[in-house]
């Protein structure tokens, strides 16, 4: 038995391939999986062997492959065993017939060469046959991170960075110590990685290689009280306190701020929380722990049901934060810290209805909203970004009520809701499976070939300004022509990651490049580019006839398989795989094979949220976060490409339109547009001009909304979402109203309501940019409709929220 990591350090120095019988790779996460195929294609090359992927069931006389075919075969063993539907899907799991005869096949071949890539906890390896295999073997396994694994993973990472090439990390003081508490947290290799990469690139002086303790210690304040996040939600809804609530929200909020979250991410990380509240305790020992152990275990369950109930009843709200979110047109703050808080106090507030009767009173048709979006057919319609997370939800939630059996009279009508939403889903499932089978295969698929990016700024690596990591290694991988590694670029819309796929599609498929791998701008595979008939083909996750379109993909990957004869390009085609966060995981799956497998093809995936990829297809790429522009970046950027320090501009000026780009490249460069073009006359005109001036005039009708929303009438003034002064506007302009409040809500609540949660940097441009004194006045108003009705302003702040944030806003 050996580490994968040891395995990989030790490929660097010699060869610890062994030729005379199997090596069988068990891995967990997966993350080395690229960099051990890398390493096993160079050792194999290395005795004139194509390393050569193939799929169980092995065929008689595979083991005499490298003799005749000059292969050395991997076999890659599906993660699950069942009966397959589908049959064309490349990952169907192995009939137990099939695996009996593969692994009498290889029980009678032992003595040969071949690699066996497993997961750790596939069904395969519980097969009695697989005992046989493992003991002939030499078998490397993904260790799980522990004191004993850290130093041999670390020492890989160090060995493999081109982050700081021969730095001797782990000698210096405190670098090994600051990977201690990710072993307390039991993190997986791939949060591993992560650390160690921003260890390298925030914690380490570029020059000198010097690790900086200090700085890192700073950063991990803010890493602090992630852990607890579940243990909050435990203690509020158990015991209804607003601390817990305020150390949820706040928690929360950390791990999104550290990990680069989107909306999206947050809210199905709460979702998933919220389904692990309503399963059965595992760990009764420690459940008793603290004072939660002292409420009883109805008060307990009610607490948990109605809490999920509520996420539910308030999903409106967090699907619209995601939405705009995910669309990138929200222009001002970003909302979903002000709906959890809304949702959480909105939760305390029940506490006392709960005595009356129905705690769910006056939420109930937004909770049925939500239970009626399960087993709808979306497929051709917007997707629906929460449906895998709420149908677990819903699931829980149903289960746990049955187990709980006689309760309040709330319970029984929210389990036939959640059942009758469970049966739906069920219903769907069957549909969807029978539609599979309809399914014909006729049709032409409409492959969408798009043009290189609208403003061509980048033809190389060499012109991008800023996320220097992502860079360095795109083009790392790029000159590497052999390595056969596919990619997952992450990080918000607009911040550049289809324009690095596109100039390192071009770099790859270049025929002459130069001696530092970029294109060479001549050749026949880069003028094509300029016609739009190059090998790099974009497809989008999200398309509806996104079926057809990963059928027509993997055609086109088979087909340049086979054309081998004449050898004019070693890589045909790059294709960008837009939202692959949002590609529907069957269809995903049929892209895996080809993947991994193909030599004249790359894959480059593009994804906000890098979590909601699927897991096969992360493990099979090497993944890096894009990360917005830095001021200096940005700065840089304005610079280069509209030379605004030729002309003399207010550093206000400058400020405003670096604040408002947000660092994204594409918003940058359209602001960029506006101040190189005929030009503002001033901050002013500018503000103006970006649509960030309504501050000023909309702190007048203020006070007019705060009491409002706080009188005793407001539910019915808000029924429809605005004041009775807003019936002749149009959609849009009550849009826009609703969307200043919110903002004007956001900023109140970051300033005074509640202290700490995220900076400056959550509140809306407009708001950061305009005089001080009227962002002072908005508080001021709240605080002063407290005074006057004798209440905090905290509570005055939670209605507004309730009224403004809510579903009915
Ligand atoms: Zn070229």
């Amino acid at each position: 038995m050996m580490r994968d990591v040891d395995f990989l350090l030790a490929a660097r120095t010699g060869d610890p391939l062994p030729l005379d019988r199997p090596l069988v790779y068990r891995y967990r996460s997966g993350a080395l999986r690229p960099r051990m195929i890398a390493a096993l294609r160079r050792l194999a090359a290395g005795h004139s062997l194509a390393l050569w992927l193939e799929a169980p069931p092995l065929r008689p006389g595979f083991d005499r492959a490298h003799v005749f075919l000059s292969q050395l075969l991997l076999f890659d063993w599906p993660a699950r065993t069942a009966r397959p539907k589908g049959l064309d899907d490349p990952r169907k799991p192995l009939s137990a017939d099939a695996l009996q005869r593969s692994l009498e096949l290889l029980a009678v071949s032992l003595d040969g060469p071949g690699v066996h890539f497993l997961e750790h906890a596939s069904p395969v390896a519980r097969h009695p046959g697989w005992a046989a295999v493992e003991r002939g073997a030499l078998v490397l396994e993904e260790p799980a991170i522990t004191r004993g694994s850290l130093p041999s993973v670390l020492r890989c990472l160090a060995a493999t960075t081109d982050l700081a090439p021969g730095a001797d990390l782990l000698g210096q003081r405190g670098f090994f110590a600051s990977f201690a508490g990710l072993v307390e947290e039991r993190a997986d290799l791939p949060a591993v990685i992560q650390a160690f990469d921003e260890r390298v690139l925030l914690c380490t002086d570029p020059a000198t290689h010097r690790y900086d303790a200090a700085r890192d210690r700073r950063d991990a304040v803010g890493r602090r009280g992630r852990r607890a996040v579940l243990s909050h939600l435990r203690d509020l809804t158990a015991l209804r306190r607003e601390c817990d609530l305020d150390d949820l929200l706040c928690g929360l909020d950390e791990r999104r701020a550290e990990r680069g979250w989107s909306t999206h991410h947050l809210v199905a990380d709460l979702y998933r929380l919220t389904s692990r509240l309503l399963e059965p305790a595992s760990h009764p020992r420690r459940a008793r722990l603290g004072a939660r152990s002292r409420v009883a275990a109805p008060r307990l369950a009610e607490g948990a049901a109605l809490w999920a109930a509520l996420l539910l009843a308030w999903e409106d709200a967090l699907i619209r934060s995601v939405e705009e979110d995910r669309h990138g047109y929200r222009r001002g703050p970003d909302l979903i810290v002000p709906a959890l808080a809304g949702l959480g106090r909105d939760f305390l507030a029940r506490e006392e209805r709960a005595e009356a009767g129905d705690p769910l009173n006056g939420r109930r048709a937004g909770l049925a909203r939500a239970l009626s979006r399960g087993g709808m057919d979306v497929r051709d319609g917007p997707g629906d970004p929460l449906a895998s997370v709420r149908n677990t939800l819903v699931r829980a939630l149903a289960a746990m009520l049955a187990r709980f059996g006689e309760g309040p009279d709330w319970f029984e009508h929210l389990h036939e809701g959640a059942s009758a939403a469970c049966g739906r889903l069920d219903e769907k499932a069957r549909r969807d499976a029978q539609r599979e089978e309809d399914e014909d295969e006729q049709g032409t698929p409409r492959c969408l070939v798009l043009a290189p990016p609208p403003s061509p700024l980048h033809q190389t690596f060499a012109t991008v300004i800023g996320r220097g990591h992502a860079v360095a290694e795109l083009r790392r991988h790029a000159r590497a022509r052999t390595d056969g590694v596919d990619l997952l670029l992450h990080g918000p819309d607009g911040v550049g990651k289809r324009t690095l796929a596109w100039s390192y599609a071009r770099m790859v498929l270049c025929t002459q490049p130069s001696p530092d791998g970029g294109a060479c701008g001549a050749c026949r595979s880069c003028r094509a580019f300029e016609t739009g008939q190059s090998g790099c083909i974009e497809i989008d996750g999200a398309h509806p006839d996104i079926d057809k379109l990963s059928r027509h993909l993997v055609m086109r990957v088979q087909t340049a398989e086979l054309v081998v004869s004449e050898v004019v390009l070693p890589i045909r085609h790059v294709f960008v795989i837009h939202n692959a966060d949002r590609y529907p995981p069957a269809m995903f799956d049929r892209l895996l094979k080809p993947m991994e497998d193909s030599g004249r093809a790359r894959f480059v995936l593009l994804a906000r949220d890098r979590r909601a990829v699927r897991m096969a297809g992360r493990s099979r790429c090497f993944d890096y976060r894009v990360r917005p522009l830095q001021r200096s970046e940005a700065e840089a950027f304005l610079e280069k490409y509209f030379d605004v320090g030729g002309r003399a501009y207010d550093a206000a000026m400058l400020a405003l339109v670096i604040d408002a780009s947000e660092g994204r490249p594409n918003r940058l460069r359209r602001l960029g547009e506006i101040l190189a073009g005929p030009g503002p006359s001033g901050l002013v005109d500018m503000c103006a001009r970006l649509g960030l001036d309504w501050a000023e005039s909309f702190v007048r009708h203020w006070p007019a909304i705060v009491a409002a929303a706080t009188s005793a009438s407001a539910g019915v003034v808000n029924a429809s979402g605005v004041d009775r002064t807003d019936i002749d506007r149009t959609e849009a302009e009550r849009a826009e109203r609703v969307r200043r409040v919110q903002a004007v809500l956001q900023l109140v609540h970051l300033r005074g309501v509640r202290q700490g949660s995220s900076g400056r940097d959550a509140i809306d441009p407009a708001l950061r940019h305009c005089d001080p004194s009227i962002r002072d006045a908005f508080a001021a108003v709240v605080h002063r409709q407290a005074e006057r009705e004798g209440v905090s302003a905290e509570t005055v702040w939670a209605r507004m929220a309730e009224t403004w944030l809510s579903d009915r806003a």
